[in-house]
C-alpha cells in the first residue's frame, strides 16, 4: 500500500510542526494548513486519507470545518479527528455530532495520537473495502447486496439495506436522525425525520429472528447507533 496522507489543520505552528514531525516519523506524508481557506484549497489537489483538525483556528472553527466537510459528497468520507483544549463532554459530543471520527484533548502524546489515526484508518478502510463486514454472526456482503446469518438470508428492502449497510460501516458511534437522512438518503432529498424511525423499525424486525435486533440500538435524545456492545 502506497503512504497515506494527513492533512494537519493548526494555527498555532509549535503544535502543526511536532505533529507533523512524528507522522513523518511513522511513514506518513503530511500537508498542512494554519487556517480552514488554506485547508480547502489543499483538498481541491490532494486527496488525504485522513485530516487533524484543530477546535480553534482563526477562520472557522474547527467543528464548523468538519460540518463543512461532511456535508459535502466530494469530503464527507474523509476521517477527520477534532483536536482541541476543551474536556467537556458537551464538546465532546458537540464534535462528534458535528461528524469528527474521533476527538482528542490537548495535551496528547504524539503516540496516542498515531494509535488514534491507526484506528481511524481501520475503520474507515473496512467501509470502503468490497470485503463482507461481520458483526456478531451477522454478514452483509457489499458485492451482492446480500445480509445473511449462517446459511439463512436476511430479506430487507432496499432502504433498509442501506441503512445497515451504513451502520455496519461505521459502527460504535451515535447518529442523529438528521445526520442518518444526510448519510443515508443524500442531502439534497427531502425525507420527514420520524421516517427514519420507520425503517429503524422495519430494519430491526427484520433483524429480530435472528437475534440481531439489539445490535442497532437507540441512544435517548441524539439518535440511533450500531453496536455489539450491550446498550
Ligand atoms: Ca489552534
Amino acid at each position: 500500500m502506497s503512504a497515506r496522507q494527513i492533512l494537519i489543520v493548526e494555527d498555532e505552528r509549535p503544535i502543526r510542526e511536532m505533529i507533523a514531525f512524528s507522522l513523518k516519523r511513522a511513514g506518513y506524508i503530511v500537508h498542512e494548513a494554519e487556517d480552514c481557506r488554506t485547508a480547502r484549497l489543499l483538498l481541491a489537489d490532494h486527496r488525504p486519507d485522513l485530516l487533524i483538525v484543530d477546535w480553534m483556528l482563526p477562520d472557522l472553527s474547527g467543528l464548523e470545518l468538519t460540518r463543512l466537510l461532511k456535508r459535502d459528497r466530494e469530503t464527507r468520507e474523509l476521517p477527520i479527528i477534532l483536536l482541541t483544549a476543551r474536556a467537556a463532554e458537551a464538546d465532546k459530543i458537540a464534535g462528534l455530532e458535528g461528524g469528527a471520527d474521533d476527538y482528542i484533548t490537548k495535551p496528547f502524546s504524539p503516540r496516542e495520537l498515531l494509535a488514534r489515526i491507526q484506528a481511524v484508518l481501520r475503520r474507515s478502510s473496512a467501509g470502503a473495502s468490497d470485503e463482507p463486514i461481520e458483526v456478531g454472526g451477522l454478514q452483509l456482503d457489499k458485492a451482492s447486496h446480500r445480509v445473511s446469518v449462517g446459511e439463512r438470508t436476511v430479506v430487507l428492502g432496499p432502504t433498509e439495506y442501506r441503512m445497515l449497510e451504513f451502520f455496519m460501516t461505521h459502527p460504535e458511534r451515535v447518529y442523529s436522525r438528521e445526520q442518518l437522512l444526510d448519510r443515508i438518503w443524500g442531502g439534497n432529498v427531502y425525507v420527514e425525520e420520524r421516517t427514519i424511525d420507520v425503517h429503524i423499525r422495519r430494519l430491526r424486525k427484520a433483524l429480530e429472528e435472528f437475534g440481531h435486533d439489539r445490535l442497532v440500538q437507540t441512544v435517548r435524545g441524539s439518535g440511533y447507533r450500531f453496536s455489539a456492545r450491550e446498550e
